[in-house]
């Protein structure tokens, strides 16, 4: 953990082959069948995991958890906790601006909220721009509306606590999924659309409650933790795939 290491010792520590993983999470309305930590927990469990199985090999450091983060899609819902785009972007500026003062050069944000995903894209260039940072942005699993797959079932569109983030959610954390809670909320009429979808070659704004008033988009009703393990366990393997290349990474100079 970069926090754990001493002050003066972090210019020995962390050096220009070390790479920094700063997970980012939120705190957020997934609907009533799941707690709003779940993008916090997926988001620090994949990079705990990550950084204990790839940590040596890659030299791998787990900054603290962003827990509240761009989740303004979801500001209708009393409880939730979300910066403006303003302040997220000047608070992973201050990161950046922080990081560049060590030898670290490489910075990978983690991300488990897709809702960060363009906000966190561009930053990637201002931290490039601003501090000389090589950055890199991951997922857990890919939002279906950047190119990641959603099931089948959910017709593509299991973008917000549906069958799959469910399942990896009562991987890590059972007690805390009620199931009995949860029903079939697809946004069937959407899928049918040539181009104005999710992941479709239109984007469009919108909020969770614009589909229905239960804030969650996707069918959770099959989740299982043995499905989520699976998932989880996926996702650390490929995030440490992509750890090989973005150690390695130098814009083919
Ligand atoms: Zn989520």
């Amino acid at each position: 953990m970069y926090a754990d290491i001493v002050g003066p010792d972090v210019g020995d520590v962390v050096n220009e082959q070390s790479v920094l993983i700063l997970p980012v999470g939120a705190v957020e309305q997934h609907g009533p069948h799941l707690p709003m930590s779940v993008d916090d927990v997926i988001a620090t469990e994949t990079a705990t995991a990550v950084v204990s199985t790839f940590g040596d090999e890659h030299d791998l450091w787990q900054l603290p958890t962003l827990s509240i983060s761009k989740s303004n899609e979801h500001a209708w819902c009393p409880g939730t906790l979300w910066l403006s785009p303003e302040t997220m972007m000047s608070v992973l500026r201050d990161i950046g601006r922080s990081i560049a003062t060590t030898r670290a050069e490489r910075l990978v944000l983690l991300n488990g909220h897709g809702g960060n995903t363009t906000l966190l894209v561009t930053a990637l260039r201002e931290l490039r721009l601003e501090f000389g940072l090589k950055t890199f942005l991951v997922h857990p699993s890919l939002p279906p509306a950047y190119g990641g797959t959603s099931t089948e079932v959910e017709l593509g569109m299991g973008i917000h606590g549906g069958l799959n983030e469910t399942s990896v959610f009562m991987h890590l954390r059972p007690d805390l999924v009620d199931l009995s809670r949860a029903e079939r909320k697809v946004p069937e009429k959407i899928a049918s659309n040539a181009h104005v979808k999710f992941g479709g070659s239109v984007s469009f704004g919108w909020l969770s409650n614009d589909f229905d008033d239960v804030g969650y988009i996707g069918d959770p009703t099959g989740a299982t933790a043995e499905r989520g393990a699976e998932l989880f366990r996926h996702a650390v393997t490929t995030i440490g795939e992509q750890m090989n290349e973005i150690r390695a990474f130098n814009f083919g100079r």
